[in-house]
């Protein structure tokens, strides 16, 4: 019978026996700014840098760029899990074959801590301390069905059986592996659907570690789909009438102005002006203190700078926001 594998070198552990490890890759974030300038020219090498330019793309959801960088991993994981992972339409997948190899010994008992009750408020999920003895119970109970199968399934292929049917007698704990191949707009995919709470504790271990390597490789996609996809929040419109209706105009307000002030604030940090362009400018982008008023503000201290694009985005949505209340 095949023996217990060792970890390939470097592989990220996950769950009991299994894996996860980068076997090749092509490209990283520069591959996306290549291919973003493509179809954008070369105009906007002046003005955007490749963590700004990368940013505006995945904010504004322009994907294809982010499909030239791909990623082939080597992975280990029981097949309750991959049954989970296979959904994810666009890799391409070779999987270990039991038709033509033999099964290894090799299958998933939950540790203790994740052993815990069906959840009463979300269906897919555990939730609830369960007794030291019933962990046990419950891992003595995989442990049994684990050996006595593999022991059915041993002695089927000793006896000469085919391994295609010997298989079918294996429960779904037992470990596969395979190579899964994707892109990385299909990855972060995966990622934000397979590292959210709502996902299975198991696959979400996978995707946790698969994460690791794709920042590696793409730290600056990464970050961005961090702060826009994982870190962001979308309103539906019903939410939005809620928060028109109920957010009183002085919070509207406040933040607008603060926005505006940060807005010239950062375009003076990227481009030095003189003192006396400076309100002209706060006025042209819809600053409505006085004169007075902005230069107490401007000499008082610390304005908070940022990204141009994305706190014009913002005041955009507030103004929106506002002129719904009107
Ligand atoms: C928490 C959770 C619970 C789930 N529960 C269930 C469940 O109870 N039952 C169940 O069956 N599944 C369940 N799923 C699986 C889920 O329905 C999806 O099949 C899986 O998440 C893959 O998503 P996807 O289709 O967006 O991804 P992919 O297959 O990777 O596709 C990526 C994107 O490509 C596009 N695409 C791919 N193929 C097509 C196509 N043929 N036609 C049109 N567009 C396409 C879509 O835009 C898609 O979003 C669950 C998933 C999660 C995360």
């Amino acid at each position: 019978m095949p023996k217990k594998q060792t970890n390939p070198e470097n592989a990220i552990p996950c769950l009991d026996h299994g894996f996860i490890r980068l076997v090749d890759s092509m490209g990283g974030d520069d591959a996306i700014v290549q291919a973003a300038r493509v179809s954008y020219g070369k105009g906007t090498r002046k003005v955007s840098q490749d963590r700004g330019l990368i940013r505006y793309l995945l904010r504004h959801r322009h994907t294809t760029p982010f499909e030239m960088v791909e990623f082939k991993f080597h992975c280990k994981m029981p097949i309750f899990v991959a049954r989970q992972w296979v959904r994810h339409r666009t890799a391409n997948i070779n999987e270990y074959s039991l038709r033509y190899s033999e099964a290894r010994d090799e299958f998933y008992i939950p540790d203790e801590k994740h052993i815990l009750f069906q959840s009463k408020l979300n269906k897919q999920g555990r939730s609830g301390e369960v007794s030291a003895d019933l962990k046990k119970k419950v891992q003595d109970y995989f442990r049994e069905i684990s050996d006595r199968s593999y022991a059915v399934y041993s002695e089927l292929n000793e006896a000469g059986i085919a391994r295609e049917l010997a298989r079918a007698v294996l429960p779904v704990n037992i470990y596969t592996e395979w190579y899964w191949k994707n892109d990385l707009h299909n990855i972060l995919h995966f990622l934000s659907l397979r590292m959210d709470p709502h996902a299975q504790y198991e696959i979400r271990i996978y995707a946790e570690a698969m994460a690791k390597i794709v920042k590696q490789i793409a730290p600056f996609a990464y970050e961005a789909f961090q702060d826009y996809v994982v870190g962001g929040m979308r309103f539906s419109s019903i939410e939005q009438a809620r928060l028109t209706e109920q957010l009183p105009d002085g919070v509207i307000n406040d933040l607008l102005g603060d926005t505006i002030y940060s807005i010239v604030a950062t375009l003076q940090r990227n481009k030095p002006r003189d003192e006396d362009e400076l309100f002209p400018l706060y006025q042209k982008n819809d600053g409505q203190d006085s004169e007075e008023d902005f230069m107490l503000k401007w000499s008082a201290g610390e304005i908070e700078t940022g990204n141009v694009r994305e706190l014009r985005e913002f005041k955009r949505k507030l103004l929106s926001l506002k002129n719904g209340k009107e």
